[in-house]
């Protein structure tokens, strides 16, 4: 039993290191052969191609029931809007994009793609649908092109450099002894988080999904880079439904609605002029990042 046990049990840490880790997770299901925690219900649907608004219709999520993480959760993105969810670290931001994702399901409440219930759409047209910068990239041990075309694999070859050089990636890659075919990885090239930040950003932009999610996509860049790519971002979030989570205020200002999220609830909500305005928490965050910039120029 003892025998059993120990390579079950690594498997569920595993799992879960991999189910945090947000990308690649097709592929290392079935490398596992792991079932699934959550399954398609036999009437799933497949979610209509093009733009589909995304409603979080009073959410609330605890991984572990004695503590919830997040309560009553309202917000919608109309089709081709962008909404920005913004707080400490810890209040519940990256749930959000896992619970999108379906990693796990809502412990109460609903969230609905296209109107349907996520737990009414097929898992594999659902993650067709949404293109995901997670806050922690996982590579595959493959080649730099490999892990950008895994977005899209069908891509062309001048698709993935657009991508490439849309993540400010290409030069880079050009430089490096077997360019695209460089191995990433144990025997290959050793990336910054940096860098494979501009991998993942560079994967989502070629997958050119209806639906994306930036969870503090630019967190690991310098501010140069951070900038450079950010006017990428907003051009690609540009007629599409995007939920962008960030740290860095700056990157948020021009989205629809901003959702400033603390402890696993809404504290306030509105435009970066509103939320100034109000003098809140935002407002606060605001001038201390303010004073930071300044500090560092
Ligand atoms: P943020 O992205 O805003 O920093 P997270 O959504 O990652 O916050 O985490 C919200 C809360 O949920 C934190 O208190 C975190 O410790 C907890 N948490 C995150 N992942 C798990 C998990 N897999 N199991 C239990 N608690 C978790
Ligand atoms: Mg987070």
């Amino acid at each position: 039993l003892i025998q059993l046990y120990i390579p079950l049990n690594f498997l569920g840490v595993l799992y879960r290191e991999i189910r945090q880790a947000l990308t690649d997770i097709e592929r290392m299901f079935t490398l596992l052969r792991t079932e699934r925690e959550v399954q398609d219900a036999p009437d799933a649907v497949e979610l209509p191609a093009g733009p589909a608004g995304l409603r979080f219709d009073n959410v609330s999520f605890a991984y572990d029931p004695r503590r919830p993480v997040l309560e009553h959760i309202n917000f919608d993105i109309q089709p081709g809007h962008t909404v920005a969810v913004v707080g400490h670290s810890g209040a519940g931001k990256s749930t959000l994009s896992r619970l999108l994702f379906r990693f796990y399901d809502v412990s109460d409440g609903a969230i609905q793609l296209g109107g349907t219930d996520l737990r009414k759409i097929r898992q594999a047209s659902l993650r067709k649908a949404i293109g995901i910068v997670p806050q922690d990239t996982v590579l595959f041990n493959d080649s730099i092109l490999y892990n950008i075309q895994y977005g899209r694999p069908e891509a062309s070859h001048d698709e993935v450099i657009a991508a490439a050089r849309a993540a400010q990636l290409h030069d880079f890659i050009l430089d490096l002894p077997d360019g695209y075919e460089t191995k990433v990885g144990e025997r290959g090239l050793k990336l910054s988080g940096g860098e494979k930040q501009r991998v993942a950003i560079a994967r989502a932009l070629l997958k050119n999904p209806p639906i994306l999610v930036f969870d503090e996509a630019t967190s690991a860049l310098d501010s140069k880079t951070e900038k450079a790519i950010q006017a990428q971002l907003e051009a690609a979030a540009k007629g599409r439904t995007a939920l962008i989570i960030a740290h860095r205020l700056s990157t948020v200002m021009n989205a629809d609605e901003i959702i400033v999220l603390e402890s696993g609830q809404v504290i306030e909500r509105g435009s970066h002029s509103t939320l100034l305005a109000k003098n809140g928490a935002y407002a606060q965050m605001w001038t201390l990042q303010q004073q930071e910039e300044s500090m560092l120029a």
